[in-house]
């Protein structure tokens, strides 16, 4: 078989081949990420610099497995190669007659991320641990290792993490892999020492010699002259005259002919154009291009950058699922398993085929979770969590129980209830949430929804709870 080029463009860069389903992604293309999500491979025309490392990023930086595990291809006229962006995508062809020979790493990759075990994870930060750690592994690396690229704000980036993280947010990559390091996932080895600006975190600064009195880099150096046979010292304008080229002593009149028997030069003066002030030695300053901020050399933030190596845990927290910080969750909060709340469920529809109760399932979804997150930060999130469940305990019987579908989304029952007090306590329920974050994030916007499922004793549980849940994964 071969494919022609203007056959794709034909239709939207979508074609099969090989028995594997593909997608050309197009500057142009209108398709969104959920849709791309249905093609096996993604092949990202990237005759455009930008366009290509922009779309890769957005891509391996989405949170759904689906689309950042997938094998993705640059498709080339030429050879401009970068070390990062080749590293997160699968690699490179330069026409289409090359596909054959992607066959087999197309087909090793799926092979290998179908071994991944994918579960919802409660904490933003072991979502993000997950997807470093199933990127790596499923292209074969054990090893993380940070790549310096000059679109970073912190200089390098680390496969399978960075690209979660918008510019402004990148910084926050060292407090993952700190974390993912503090739960045994990983292991680590000095990379080298680097230098951050210390207002706003960003590696690209700028270094300028500036005068040490008002901080202008604009300045005029001269040279000092040192005449051995008189002792006298000036800056070489001193020796100078207007008809040609000789240097003669202002003190003693000799002429000075050869540097190093005559006279030396120990050392420059400098002369500040911008406040006149002349002194030996410049400062040095480094002015960030993020902020503009003019830091002090010895004021950067200094900071280690570290390689990594994925343990035997993390590998083990790839095939069969992360569960210690969920776990960790589970405990503090006093909610239940997912698994735990399905079981539940079904004995409740048990239950009420003998005593005719009527029983509920609710659904709260905060839709701008990550914001949120981002908001809030790492060291308040789970005190924010703990406040959002004890709320929700509070709304609800002893007996009813809360369960973590997804970081942003839970489920909890309300059980041996009447329809109208049953919705009369999610109503408030959202009230009290909304409440409780203004409170805590004044400057958050909380888009909670609800959603509300009335058990019936007809229908298979699984049945009703997946109508519940199918909307919000
Ligand atoms: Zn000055
Ligand atoms: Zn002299
Ligand atoms: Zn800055």
């Amino acid at each position: 078989m071969s494919i022609q080029n203007d056959n794709l463009l034909n239709n939207e860069g979508e074609f099969q081949y090989k028995g594997h389903s593909f997608y050309i992604l197009y500057p142009n293309s209108t398709k969104t990420i959920e849709q791309l999500t249905e093609y096996e491979v993604i092949l990202i025309f990237a005759s455009h610099p930008e366009f290509a490392s922009f779309t890769i990023r957005k891509l391996r930086g989405y949170k759904d497995p689906q689309m950042y595990l997938k094998p993705i291809y640059f498709l080339k006229p030429s050879n401009d190669s970068n070390n990062y962006l080749n590293t997160i995508s699968d690699g490179t062809i330069y026409n289409l007659s090359q596909l054959d020979a992607l066959i087999p790493s197309i087909e090793e990759i799926l092979t290998t991320n179908s071994k991944v075990y994918i579960n919802n994870t409660i904490s933003y930060e072991s979502e993000l641990i997950m997807k470093m750690l199933s990127f790596n592994f499923t292209r074969g690396r054990k090893q993380i290792n940070p790549i310096p690229y000059m679109l970073s704000a912190i200089n390098f980036c680390y496969p399978g993490l960075s690209s979660s993280f918008g510019y402004t947010e990148e910084n926050k990559v060292f407090e993952i892999l700190d974390l993912a390091e503090s739960e045994g996932l990983i292991s680590s080895s000095f990379y080298d020492k680097t230098h951050y600006c210390s207002k706003c975190n960003n590696g690209a600064l700028y270094y300028r010699s500036v005068c040490p009195k008002c901080s202008s880099s604009n300045s005029e150096t001269e040279d000092i002259v040192h005449h051995f046979r008189c002792g006298y010292v000036g800056p070489i304008s001193d020796y100078k005259n207007e008809i040609d080229d000789s240097l003669f002593c202002p003190k003693c009149n000799k002429n000075l002919r050869h540097i190093g028997v005559d006279y030396d030069k120990p050392s420059a003066l400098h002369t500040c154009n911008s406040c006149s002030n002349k002194f030996q030695d410049f400062e040095v300053k480094a002015k960030c291009m993020n902020c503009e901020y003019d830091n002090e050399i010895e004021y950067l933030i200094e900071k280690e950058i570290k390689k990594y190596t994925i343990t035997n845990k993390g590998e083990s927290a790839i095939l069969y699922g992360y569960v210690a910080m969920q776990k960790e969750i589970e405990e503090i909060i006093g909610t239940v398993k997912f698994e735990l709340f399905n079981k539940m469920t079904k004995f409740e529809i048990e239950r009420m085929k003998y005593s005719k109760h009527q029983s509920f399932v609710a659904l709260l979804n905060l839709k701008n979770t990550n914001e949120l997150i981002t908001k809030v930060g790492r060291s308040h999130q789970r005190e924010l969590i703990k406040d959002i469940i004890m709320t929700v305990r509070n709304s609800i019987k002893p007996f009813d129980i809360i369960s973590f579908r997804s970081l942003s989304t839970f489920v909890f029952s309300i059980n041996e209830e009447n329809e109208e007090t049953a919705l009369k306590t999610v109503y408030e329920l959202s009230n009290l949430l909304n409440f409780l974050i203004t409170d805590n994030v004044p400057d958050f916007d909380a888009k909670f929804e609800f959603d509300f499922l009335v058990l019936n004793t007809h229908e298979h549980y699984k049945k009703q709870l997946d109508r519940l849940i199918q909307n919000y994964e």
